[in-house]
């Protein structure tokens, strides 16, 4: 038995107490959000489980029960292979690693994890004992961290939502006991917040949103209070390493990068945005200048001459600082757009064509363009300062594999860096834009790769960045070694003048 293990029952009562007290007379009623914001606002945290190396599993939401002492959340966010830790984030900026949980019941989808005894002391919310009438005229409040970016809190109705036996009956699981039906909320919508608690106006929780996969459509419900309450009721709660979470029996959406997609249409200009940004500027895109003759009189123009652009070295693009932002930030959209939960295939394909797209041009360009690109990434990793998330254009080489906390994980060797990139392999092997097939690229092989830096990562033989793919090519041919970046730059005074 664990040792920190001892009985955790009364705060059950605290909450169940809190509960009963706080009625239902609001029903109808516009809600004064201040007065949510405030009652609830503090106990509202987002939580990002964390592997053994130090990558973030999922971002979520969770709120903290009752007496203080437990957070309330999704378990299918924070019930992933390998999550050893779980880091809390509150409003006011304070933090807190959770590292056991108390209980958890796969049937509900819930987790309390234990909130550390040496932290500062924080007021719970309590979850109701009976839910008002699922008719829409309750004004209820949704709490979450949006996109797992920051704390939103949005008003709607609450409504019933399907019968929770017909979707176990899909999903082929027992009905938890505590309540019939899910709830919906109709209004404003938490996006990318599972685990967002739905209150009432005195900040009671009626709910928690998640999102539950039925043969492949998604659907934003809310698990009601009373099915918590029941769970939390019937568990014999001890505490337990959050590694031995057990598994959720529904299928829910997880949020595995922080902030919102980029709309479609965003993604449809991309290509010609970084494709503008990399334009050589003094050749406008042309490979060639005219170099004047420098003769003087009124010949000159006949004299002046085409030649290969002193700037591009001929290659039509340049990569500057601002035009790596450009092609970072492009790299970022994509990534968040291709694993946003709640499925829109259209933007996803777009994200992907857009990232084929920048990939091919790079590839397609000279190679001086693709040193000084290499360099360029290879520094901003070496400095190892680089803010995360973080998009990233990258070349780079297969430098080995290892078994993970949750999976294998491929390794990459930036070119012209120090800096180990890991990929998860499954992720990497992610079925492709159009062609629905993907390989894992060989071993030792080059490749191209967009996707975002999400954290640091530490395995038992390597440590370095942890990247979230968007989509990589095979690089072929690989970089030249050493391209000649070292010549002069030309000296236009200097042309058609006697030595
Ligand atoms: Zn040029």
């Amino acid at each position: 038995m664990h040792p920190a293990t001892r009985a955790v029952s009364c705060w059950v009562l605290s909450a169940a107490a809190g509960a009963a007290s706080a009625g239902w007379a609001f029903a109808a009623a516009p809600i004064d959000m201040a007065s949510v914001r405030a009652a609830a606002g503090p106990a509202v945290c987002r939580i990002v489980p964390e592997t053994s190396w130090g990558i973030p599993a999922a971002f979520a939401t969770g709120f903290v029960l009752g007496d203080g002492r437990f957070v309330v959340t999704d378990l299918g966010s924070v019930g992933r292979p390998g999550v050893v830790l779980a880091m809390l984030t509150f409003q006011d900026g304070s933090k807190a690693a959770a590292r056991e949980f108390g209980m958890a019941d796969p049937a509900v989808g819930v987790a309390l994890l234990r909130l550390p005894e040496t932290g500062p002391k924080r007021a719970g919310l309590s979850l109701a004992a009976a839910l008002p009438a699922l008719d829409g005229t309750a004004t209820v409040a949704a709490a979450g961290w949006q996109w797992g970016s920051q704390l939103e809190f949005v008003t709607g109705r609450l409504w019933k939502g399907p019968a929770i036996r017909e979707f176990a009956a899909l999903a082929h699981v027992e009905p938890p006991a505590g309540a019939d039906v899910f709830v919906r909320m109709d209004g404003g919508r938490m996006e990318g917040g599972p685990g967002s608690p739905v209150l009432d106006a005195s900040g009671t929780v009626l709910a928690m949103g998640f999102e539950l996969v039925v043969r492949d459509t998604v659907a934003p419900l809310g698990r009601p209070a009373t099915a918590l309450r029941g769970a939390l009721l019937s568990a014999q709660p001890q505490l337990r390493p959050l590694a031995e979470l057990p598994k959720p029996l529904w299928s829910t959406r997880v949020l595995r990068m922080p902030g919102p997609p980029a709309a479609t249409a965003d993604l449809a200009g991309a290509v010609n945005r970084f494709k503008a940004a990399l334009t050589c500027q003094m050749c406008k895109g042309t490979g060639q200048v005219v170099a004047p003759w420098r003769g003087g009189g009124i010949i000159s123009q006949f004299f002046d001459a085409k030649i290969p652009c002193p700037d591009c070295r001929g290659e039509l693009a340049v990569i500057s600082e601002g035009a790596l932002k450009t092609l970072v930030s492009l790299a970022e959209q994509g990534t968040r757009t291709v694993w946003a939960p709640g499925g829109d295939d259209r933007a996803r394909a777009s994200a992907r064509a857009a990232a084929t797209e920048m990939l091919r041009s790079v590839t397609g360009y000279g190679p001086h363009f693709r040193g000084d690109l290499a360099r360029l990434v290879g520094a901003a990793l070496n400095t190892g300062t680089v803010p995360m998330p973080c998009g990233i254009v990258c070349q780079a080489q297969l430098s080995g594999t290892a078994d993970g906390p949750d999976g294998r994980y491929i390794f990459l060797s930036p070119w012209r860096s120090q800096a180990t990139l890991a990929v998860r392999a499954e992720d990497l092997a992610a079925p492709g834009y159009k062609t629905g097939v993907r390989r894992e690229p060989p071993p030792d092989s080059w490749i191209v790769l967009v996707g975002a830096v999400l954290s640091r990562f530490k395995g038992e033989s390597r440590e370095g960045f942890y990247v979230l793919p968007c989509e990589w090519l095979p690089y072929s041919p690989p970089p030249q070694p050493d391209p000649d970046d070292r010549r002069p730059p030309f000296d236009f005074r200097r042309r058609g003048q006697n030595p």
